[in-house]
């Protein structure tokens, strides 16, 4: 069986999982989901998917060269230690992978899809990147060299991933010792929050003994409610502008900056790091946690009809996709490109429908001022304008206004 079907048969659960979730919500007037979100999510989620399948070729086809050639001594797929061994192995180098993906601009601009969600529920742990393949194999190359088979790195992998799924909720609180030793819903939301004291903390994927090991961990403050998304908002459903939102920005600022060093130091330096003259010429406010609650989550609004339009939308995507994930491996080089485009196509069709000819210019990294005062208002679908009015606001503020940075800890995250 193929990752890719694994992730096929593994999609209900997470959707059933998911409704699961909506339904507590409701329940108990604390509803963390809007639809128009959740779609933007699950389809960022299912685009990865479907670009993984041509990826996976390269990032596994480079372990495998790896393990091959410089493989110190090849370990046996046969011995649970070696599976244990693997597992633990493979999280210690998500550990620094993720920490990476903050701190480092190029990398950041790979795992920033994965944060863009405003909301925080089940809907955003499947928001995952699609171009994470470009560098992200570079950090599991110990792997390859201490031994480990090519299929038991396959798996951990998986395993490491779909752990992830359960700890993006809401809906459970703290977890006593099992946060200090696990990733778990409580030090992950830290994790997503752009308040400061939350930021670049607890990146572990199934271990948090990593952060506590390395200084980067903090537990969940309750006087300190987490604020979900980035510090340099997307404001905009495309997904492929959802995919290329960061990199835009580095290679402008790369591009404009006089100085050759900053050319490159913009790739390396942590996030919202730029150029002296680049800030100086086209200056960004400095976050402020305060303006940005007041700005409001991206929400634009949208007729039924569109709302129906993009449902249906959404519903030949899941099945066009099964269909191709499940087949991928025996499907025709032509057939898996044609029906890739036609997934990528719709997902972004979707994204136009939700999102107001109005909003679009928010996509060229325009300032959104004149779009952000939506706090408060009802959404067209209920789902939306229940998270609003039954939601803590606190819980919900969220990012707006304030595109990304100056120099110091200003950036996205
Ligand atoms: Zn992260
Ligand atoms: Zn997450």
């Amino acid at each position: 069986m193929t990752s890719a079907q694994i992730i096929v048969l593994a999609t209900p659960v997470f959707l059933a999982l998911i409704a699961f979730e909506f339904a507590v919500g409701l329940a108990r007037r604390r509803n963390t989901y809007r639809l128009n979100d959740a779609l933007n999510s699950i389809g960022l989620g299912v685009m990865s998917q479907v670009v993984g399948v041509f990826t996976r070729l390269f990032t596994v086809g480079l372990y495998t060269l790896a393990y091959e050639h410089v493989a110190l001594w090849p370990l046996s797929a046969s011995s649970p230690w070696v599976w244990l061994g693997a597992l633990i192995g493979y999280d210690f180098c998500y550990y620094w992978l993720h920490r990476g993906g903050h701190r480092v601009a190029a990398l950041w601009a790979a795992h920033v899809v994965h944060h863009q969600s405003e909301d925080y529920n089940l809907s955003t742990a499947l928001r995952q990147t699609s171009s994470g393949f470009l560098l992200g194999w570079i950090f599991y190359l110990p792997l390859a060299v201490l031994g480990v088979p090519p299929l038991v790195f396959g798996i951990v992998a998986l395993i490491d991933l779909l752990y992830q799924f359960w700890v993006h909720t809401q809906q459970i609180g703290r977890l006593g010792w099992f946060d200090r030793w696990f990733c778990a819903p409580s030090n992950h939301r830290v994790h997503h929050a752009v308040n400061d004291r939350y930021l670049d903390k607890n990146y572990g994927g199934i271990l948090l003994v990593w952060d506590r090991l390395f200084g980067t961990y903090a537990p969940e403050d309750a006087r300190e409610p987490c604020v979900y998304g980035t510090r340099a908002p997307l404001r905009s459903w495309n997904p492929l502008w959802a995919n290329l939102q960061v990199y835009r920005d580095l290679a402008l600022d790369s591009w404009r900056t006089q100085a050759w060093p900053d050319k490159l130091r913009v790739w390396l330096k942590p996030p919202g790091w730029r150029p002296a003259d680049v800030a100086a010429k086209w200056p960004r406010p400095v976050f402020d946690l305060k303006r940005f609650q007041r700005s409001g989550r991206y929400d634009p609004r949208i007729s039924e009809q569109a709302a129906w339009v993009a449902g249906t939308l959404f519903a030949v995507v899941l099945l066009l996709t099964t269909i191709f994930l499940w087949n991928a491996h025996r499907l025709a080089p032509w057939l898996m490109a044609g029906l890739a485009l036609l997934i990528v196509g719709l997902l972004w069709a979707v994204g136009l429908v939700t999102e107001p000819a109005a909003d679009v210019s928010s996509d060229m990294g325009s300032d959104m001022r004149g779009d952000t005062r939506r706090d408060g208002r009802r959404g067209v679908r209920g789902a939306e304008g229940a998270a609003r009015d039954t939601a803590p606001a606190a819980a919900y503020a969220s990012v707006a206004d304030a595109p990304d940075s100056g120099h110091e800890r200003v950036r996205p995250r």
